[in-house]
């Protein structure tokens, strides 16, 4: 049999474009190599599924940076608010929580599984499971047929890739599609981990392990050049830095890597001076107190003792004893703490692949390769990535759709 499209993956993309199509007539093939649909899906958002977000057009387009562009019209055909309608439709309420993030009522991935899984059913859409993809067989610029492992092999007027990118392997999503694409004669952004913890490479973290930031500036830079740079939180782990600031900031750290230095300034809304001027006011207040204990009013006491340590200051030094250039070297190490990176955490704990699919050969309006006629790209696969926050998701819906919608019948 010769179906109208067969999808190859069946995560939050392949599954909605698999439905959308099946929903419009089209007799759909879903190729899915492990047991279950959505086993990553299960995953998000610590198993609740921050499953989009109402940040709005623009914020969302800018928030998969340079090429966010690409988006304009997935995101425009299916938006955020069609997102809560589809799912709503599908008997799962979702509630907004802080920055906008959406999820479901019931706080439970396995129901915007389920729903998932009524939709394929309601369109009839046919499902191989343990059906791992191996070749795909290309004749005068068209894909002919695919094999699966077994030697099975499978005909369709239209192909989807909709395998996802590297990132938690162990949920299925190994890049199978980057090799095929490759091979079929697209260009493949060069792929790295990305919302995943960075590595600090000395002891520094270690010593640091625990403690919280809150509203700092971390600023990543490479001779001398900014290559991120934002506010928020952050922890340190045994081995570097973790938390949602880190985490927006590594793809491009991953990116630039090696010879990355980090900036972290505690106190991005005081100037220098105005640090300055608060020790000197604070020491005098002090007189005799030591000065371990004065600083602890800015800051854990495991940071300023690595601080003092660091400027060659005893932790026992009575204020009154602290010199203007020693106040300067605080300040320094207050406004600009330095810790080289040596790497960021790979695949195993990134929440997503940066790189990917470029998308020069992809037609944003349809999700269509522009090299081969009959293959359309949806999802991570391709080279997009958000923040945390839903994005990720809204990615694989929208593109996901607009596949559904385009294949030619
Ligand atoms: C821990 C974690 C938490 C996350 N939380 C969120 C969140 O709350 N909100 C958010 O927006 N994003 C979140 N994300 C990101 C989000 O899960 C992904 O962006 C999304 O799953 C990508 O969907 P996809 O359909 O492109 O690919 P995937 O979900 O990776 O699915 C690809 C599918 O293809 C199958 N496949 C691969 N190769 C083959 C082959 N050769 N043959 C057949 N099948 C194959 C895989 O088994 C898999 O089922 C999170 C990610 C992780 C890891």
């Amino acid at each position: 049999m010769t179906y109208d499209l067969i999808v190859i993956g069946g995560g939050p993309a392949g599954m909605m474009a698999a439905s959308r199509a099946a929903e419009r007539g089209a007799r759909v093939l879903l190729l899915e190599k492990n047991k279950r649909l959505g086993i990553k899906l299960l995953t998000t958002g610590h198993g609740r599924c921050n499953l989009t977000n109402l940040i709005g057009f623009r914020e969302m387009i800018k928030a998969f940076g340079d090429q966010g562009k690409f988006l304009f019209s997935a995101f425009s055909q299916f938006t955020p608010e069609d997102t809560i309608t589809f799912f709503r439709n599908l008997g799962i309420e979702t509630k907004i929580e802080e920055n906008n993030r959406v999820f479901p009522v019931s706080d439970r991935a396995i129901d915007v599984l389920q729903a998932l899984m009524k939709y394929l059913n309601s369109g009839k859409a046919e499902i191989i499971f343990e059906a791992e993809v191996s070749k795909i067989i290309i004749e005068k610029d068209k894909i002919s047929n695919i094999e699966i492992a077994d030697g099975r092999k499978f005909f369709a007027e239209n192909y989807l890739i909709s395998t996802g990118g590297k990132s938690y392997p162990t949920t299925g999503s190994t890049g199978d599609g980057y090799g095929w694409l490759k091979d079929v004669g697209h260009k493949i952004i060069k792929t790295h981990p990305a919302l995943t913890p960075v590595v600090v490479d000395n002891d520094t973290a270690r010593e640091l392990e625990g403690i919280s930031l809150k509203d700092v500036k971390f600023i990543f830079k490479k001779d001398d050049q900014i290559i991120d740079s934002r506010l928020g939180d952050a922890i340190f782990t045994a081995n570097g830095l973790s938390g949602p600031a880190i985490f927006a900031a590594s793809g491009a750290v991953a990116r630039a890597l090696p010879g990355i230095q980090l900036i972290i300034d505690f106190f991005p809304g005081k100037s220098f001076d105005e640090i300055d001027v608060w020790l000197r006011d604070s020491f005098l207040k002090a007189k005799n107190k030591q000065i371990k204990n004065v600083l602890i009013e800015l800051l854990p006491e495991r940071l300023i003792s690595k601080i003092l340590v660091n400027a060659k200051i005893k932790l026992e030094t009575e204020v009154n004893q602290i010199t203007k250039i020693d106040r300067q070297i605080i300040c320094h190490a207050l406004k600009e703490f330095e810790l080289k990176i040596s790497d960021v955490v790979g695949y195993h704990k990134a929440m997503v692949t940066t790189g990917g699919v470029d998308l020069s050969e992809i037609d944003p309006k349809t999700m269509r390769s522009k090299i081969i006629k009959n293959l359309l790209v949806a999802g991570e696969v391709l080279n997009l990535d958000g923040p945390t926050g839903g994005f990720n998701l809204q990615l694989c819906w929208s593109t996901g759709r607009l596949a559904g919608d385009n294949i030619i019948l």
